[in-house]
């Protein structure tokens, strides 16, 4: 019998490997085209709504242009709609009649969403406090920025704002669709962002339920879905005496929203005084008991709204903070004035990233 020829084996063996390791390289690669295929690409969209830039980072079987575009458009339909300082507006017209003015479903809504609040908050968040942001300034705050012509009102100014704002003087007739404001003017700013981008998600929902990213408006984020539909976005929360990317904690989030108020967000100082954007509505001044509050909710609107109350209330009034926000689905983490973080017993699950 014939022996096999050692050096023959040696190339079949070589043969053998070769073709396996080619075998796993082809496995891999079309395991990676899977992949890809899967999660996309992300697209990313920018234009300046609400005083603010607005980025989308989308991925999507429907064209994420399409998508985006619809998102902008919505919001500025709302920024037009609901801005108190414009007179085609619908705050303004509430605003500026002594009667009940007719409103339309969506306005009713909003409205009656952002007095409940209120009333859940204590009135720490308060939609009726335009005549005081428009005595402060803070209603033109890019042109008086850029003209340094801000000043301080004077203590009797702010007193008869105060006395003609707040939101127990608006009232709801729910069976003729009416509004009065009672004198006092209605300022949505402190929910609006919140809003849009729960009308964004829902947009974004409509033309693909399978889409994910995210939506981000000045100091809020609305998750569309999961980075690469499968991972935790990482989100950083200001540090509110840092630089711009500079943050005080990271959270990690793959749907709801994060919203933060800071007073470093709109602010001018007169006397080595910050005055900032964010008021009290029981003193009038902006309120001085935080520098920033970070909300984390599935719901925008709860987000944002809480956001601006939990610093309203601040250090001093933070136990009812802790107790009460929760039960509305709103985790917080407060900065005080000394730096000191404060947290909700869930907020900290979000700021581990084994989740
Ligand atoms: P945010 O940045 O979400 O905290 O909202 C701040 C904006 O809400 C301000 O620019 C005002 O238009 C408005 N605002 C100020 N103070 C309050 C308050 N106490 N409650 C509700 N809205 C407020
Ligand atoms: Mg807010």
């Amino acid at each position: 019998m014939q022996q096999p020829d050692p050096k023959e084996i040696m190339i079949l063996n070589r043969i053998v490997v070769f073709s396996v390791i080619v075998f796993f390289i082809i496995i891999a690669a079309i395991y990676l085209l899977f992949i890809s295929g899967k999660t996309g690409q992300y697209s990313d969209f920018e234009d300046y709504i609400f005083g603010t830039y607005v980025r989308i980072r989308i991925s999507s079987k429907i064209n994420p242009s399409t998508i985006s575009k619809a998102i902008f458009a919505e919001m500025k339909r709302l920024e037009k709609k609901f801005d108190p300082y414009v007179e085609s507006s619908i705050i303004y017209k509430l605003n500026h009649s002594e009667d009940w003015v007719e409103v339309d479903d969506e306005t009713l809504s909003v409205i009656d969403l952002a007095l409940k609040i209120a009333r859940d908050t204590e009135g720490a968040f308060d939609p009726a406090l335009g005549r005081l942001i428009q005595l402060w300034g803070f209603s033109k705050f890019t042109e008086r920025e850029a003209t340094g012509t801000f000043t301080v009102p004077s203590a009797s100014e702010i007193a008869e704002a105060a006395s003609k704002s707040g939101y127990q003087k608006i009232a709801i007739d729910y069976v003729n669709k009416k509004i009065k404001t009672n004198g006092a003017w209605i300022d949505l700013g402190g929910i609006l962002k919140g809003y849009a981008l729960k009308r964004a998600y829902q947009i974004a929902k409509e033309f693909d339920k399978s889409c994910h990213g995210f939506v981000e408006t000045g100091g809020q984020i609305m998750i569309l879905g999961p980075k690469y539909n499968k991972t935790n976005w990482v989100i950083g929360v200001r540090d509110p005496r840092g630089q711009p990317g500079e943050n005080i904690t990271i959270v990690y989030l793959s749907e709801g929203s994060v919203a933060t108020s800071g007073d470093y967000e709109r602010f001018f100082i007169v006397d080595n005084v910050r005055y900032h954007h964010i008021l009290d509505p029981r003193t009038g001044y902006p309120a001085n008991k935080a520098i920033s509050a970070t909300v984390i909710s599935n719901d925008p609107v709860i987000a944002d709204a809480f956001s601006t109350a939990a610093f309203v209330l601040g250090e001093d009034r933070w136990l009812f903070t802790r107790t009460v926000f929760p039960k509305y689905g709103a985790e917080v983490l407060l900065v005080t004035p000394k730096k000191r973080l404060l947290r909700t017993d869930n907020f900290k699950i979000y700021e581990m990233s084994d989740r």
